[in-house]
């Protein structure tokens, strides 16, 4: 689905497995005391079912929708051993996240395909923009940065470092400046340079800050003067370490901007990786890339069929 690799290379696995790590071993060890020394599937063991799941971050809703489907199957289906509730349940969450994560076909024209990212401070907006930059690169893509984050201290600085080692162009103005100017200018020079994309960075951005939300909106405007169509996708970042926390900040975006994508970040060191499974059924947005770590390869496309098997496997 996604644009990063054709290829998952055992290194890919390997980050993700160890990127999940947290989030499966609590998972799977709460499951196995559940399972331990039962039979079949009771009331009993529904509800503890249901409250592993949300302690597991996959919210209320969706956890409801996993037990009411397994429910229905275990009428049917007399569940056995802990194998079959594993696979029982990892069908059931892969249903769950293929109806938003299915494929999608890039419908990309002669110009450059303008990616706007957008999301709080320190979910890793600037680190994943440095990551898809250099991943694009990989594939012999032509990119450019843009730099209109111009409110934060450091923020251009940081950037910078991000473009040099992804090797792609930085269009700059100085702090403090409209970050729409910078849009602007950034679009034109990735239309000059007939650049395959464009990575526009922004400042952080809360959904009750008016002025902030228009200025994004205003950001927006400015672009799509140079490529009517621009930005052909907004990316929403959002920190998977914060758990419920990440699924509010998406929800609350969502009611004031058009987000078109989600990346899920730092989901390696923490246990709430369930979080992506709620995301994914309750948003109609598709979350495109995951983020497993700090360096520059550490990006992923986001792919529910390895996200299940690797949750699931032991
Ligand atoms: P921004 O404010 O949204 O631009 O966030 P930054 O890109 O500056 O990232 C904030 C911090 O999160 C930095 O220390 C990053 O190294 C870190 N970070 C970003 N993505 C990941 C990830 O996938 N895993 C981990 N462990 N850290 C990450
Ligand atoms: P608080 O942390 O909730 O008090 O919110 P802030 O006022 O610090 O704003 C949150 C973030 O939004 C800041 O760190 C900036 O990144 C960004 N921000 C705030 N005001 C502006 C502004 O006028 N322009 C831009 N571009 N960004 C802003
Ligand atoms: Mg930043």
């Amino acid at each position: 689905m996604g644009r990063l690799k054709d290829i998952f290379t055992k290194k890919d696995e390997k980050k993700l497995e160890k990127g999940l790590s947290n989030t499966k071993k609590s998972f799977l060890s709460r499951l196995g005391l559940i399972v331990a020394g039962k039979t079949k599937i009771s009331d009993d063991f529904l509800d503890e079912l249901e409250s592993i799941l949300i302690q597991s971050d996959v919210g209320v809703e969706t956890t409801l929708k996993i037990i009411d489907a397994l429910q229905t199957r275990t009428a049917k289906e007399k569940y056995l051993s802990f194998e079959d509730l594993v696979k029982m349940l990892s069908e059931e969450i892969s249903k769950l996240l293929k109806k938003t994560n299915s494929e999608e076909s890039d419908s990309k024209k002669n110009e450059p395909y303008v990616i706007m990212v957008v999301g709080v401070n320190g979910v890793g907006k600037t680190t994943t923009i440095g990551k898809l930059a250099y991943q694009f690169g990989v594939q012999g893509k032509k990119i450019v940065i843009g730099a209109a984050d111009t409110f934060r201290a450091g923020a251009i600085h940081q950037l910078q470092i991000w473009a040099d080692r992804a090797n792609a162009p930085l269009i700059r103005q100085e702090m403090g400046s409209d970050p729409a100017s910078v849009a602007f200018d950034t679009i034109q020079a990735a239309k000059s340079k007939e650049a395959d994309y464009v990575l526009i960075d922004t400042a952080g951005r809360l959904h009750n800050k008016v002025n902030l939300m228009n200025e994004l909106s205003k950001v927006k405007r400015v672009m799509s003067k140079v490529i009517p169509e621009a930005p052909h996708e907004v990316l929403l970042v959002l920190d998977g370490s914060t758990g419920q926390n990440a699924f509010q900040q998406a929800k609350q975006f969502i009611e004031v901007t058009e987000v078109s994508s989600l990346a899920v970040t730092k989901l390696d060191g923490t246990a709430k990786g369930g979080v992506l499974i709620g995301i994914s059924d309750q948003f109609k947005i598709p979350v495109k890339y995951i983020g497993v770590g700090e360096g520059i390869e550490d990006l992923q496309d986001f792919d529910p069929d390895k996200f299940v098997k690797t949750l699931f496997r032991k």
